[in-house]
């Protein structure tokens, strides 16, 4: 591995070192292949500002161009050629494969397909890979979702988890019996299913249940044109290391211990369009290095705990607002709740929840000491109050965590 490493690190530099203006210019003067180690860090904050200039084809090469999602700041442009498209179809073929798909499963896609996204595509070019049956319904009907379960009997959705929430919701109303359908898993994409001790968390569960299925988590990064899956030991996203190289970092670019969490920083192999060096996520999560259960020997990602600059400060203690949220999610007698973080000094945030429901205050401030170390104040609200913090006007998406920092 170590050669195999050494081999697509000198390929990935020097290709990007003669083919891209941005790398060309960071590595001017660099006549051998440095230690990666040694190289600066890139970002999305660079990469928006030059983003063209990471470009190694003509034009005329690019067959694909799609958005990043856009979470932080202006989506990014990102192109692929054809070997890209192929590579990035290599990718999900292995990912699918974690989670035991064969030719014979048939798969319904609730995923966007349009938009720009990179997502749909790279699970439909992975899954014909595979020799699957695609079922492509998107994410915009729940009830088109499930008229294609009972029709074309899926064995196996890929789906956002709030969306099978959705789902699950609507065949409750409807009398769809979900529990007893065909859908034997659930690859879950772009939300965390699992805590950090790698145990199913709460919506997690709510899947399993609702959908009798089994739940599979993913983690992908349009940039980096790679996913990683879990197998069935749910232990975490397998790495491909010969498409990338994950390095996990702590705030001072440090590289931590393995199982620490960190900055995900990743450096791709293979790609032709446009590849990254030393790439910063912005995704904190961490990285076990020992053999897993299901024979593969590649290191696995954990659970994303959050962004990096979601990171907060509290009383000497660092904490990702996810870790307080799966807390309050299996609290007892809590109907809706949201976290604010405020400012407080250089050192430390102020953290308040606001609640809704009948747990007491002292009950939920014990579980959060208990499970993550702080007791933060908390404080009952109206859930007309906490309604509006968490879907201000112009947001689509539902927030747990207000940052007003
Ligand atoms: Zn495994």
């Amino acid at each position: 591995m170590t050669t195999t490493f050494a081999k697509l690190w000198a390929e990935t530099f020097r290709y990007a070192a003669e083919r891209s203006p941005f790398y060309c210019e960071l590595f001017r003067g660099v006549s051998s292949v440095p230690p990666l180690q040694q190289l600066p860090l890139t970002d999305k904050q660079i990469v928006s500002g030059r983003n063209l200039d990471f470009l190694c084809v003509p034009r005329e090469r690019v067959v694909e161009i799609v958005t990043t999602s856009g979470t932080t700041g202006q989506p990014l442009l990102w192109m692929l050629t054809e070997a890209d498209l192929h590579r990035l179809a290599q990718n999900e073929r292995l990912s699918f494969e974690c989670v035991g798909l064969t030719a014979r499963a048939t798969v319904l896609v609730a995923v966007a397909m349009d938009r720009c996204f990179m997502a749909g595509l790279a699970y439909w070019l992975g899954l014909r890979e595979l020799g699957c049956a695609v079922v492509r319904t998107g994410a915009a009907s729940p009830l088109l979702v499930l008229e294609m379960i009972s029709r074309a009997q899926p064995t196996v959705i890929v789906a956002v988890p709030s969306f099978l929430r959705v789902i699950a919701e609507k065949a409750r109303e409807t009398g769809f019996d979900l529990s007893n359908c065909s859908v034997k898993k659930a690859v879950c994409i772009g939300e965390p299913v699992r805590g950090q001790a790698l145990s199913l968390n709460a919506p997690g569960r709510v899947i399993e249940t609702a959908w009798g299925a089994r739940v599979y988590s993913t983690y992908g990064v349009t940039e980096l044109s790679n996913s990683l899956c879990e197998c069935d030991a749910g232990a975490g996203g397998h790495l491909h290391h010969e498409q990338l190289h994950i390095e996990i970092l702590d705030d001072n670019g440090r590289p931590v211990a393995g199982g620490e969490i960190g900055e995900i920083v990743a450096t791709t192999f293979g790609v032709e369009a446009m590849p990254l060096i030393r790439y910063r996520t912005g995704d904190c999560a961490a990285l076990f290095h020992a053999a897993c259960p299901c024979g593969r020997a590649t290191p696995r990602l954990g659970p994303i705990v959050g962004r990096k600059n979601q990171k907060l400060k509290f009383k000497g203690t660092s904490l990702f607002p996810s870790m307080l949220v799966s807390v309050l999610e299996e609290a007892q007698g809590v109907e809706a709740f949201v976290i604010i973080a405020r400012s407080e000094s250089e050192l430390s945030d102020s953290v308040e929840v606001l609640v809704h429901g009948d747990a007491p205050e002292s009950v939920l401030r014990e579980a959060l000491q208990a499970r993550v170390k702080i007791a933060p104040r908390i404080r009952h609200a109206p859930l007309s109050e906490i309604e509006a913090l968490q879907m201000p006007p112009q947001t689509r998406k539902r927030r747990m965590f207000v940052d007003l920092r």
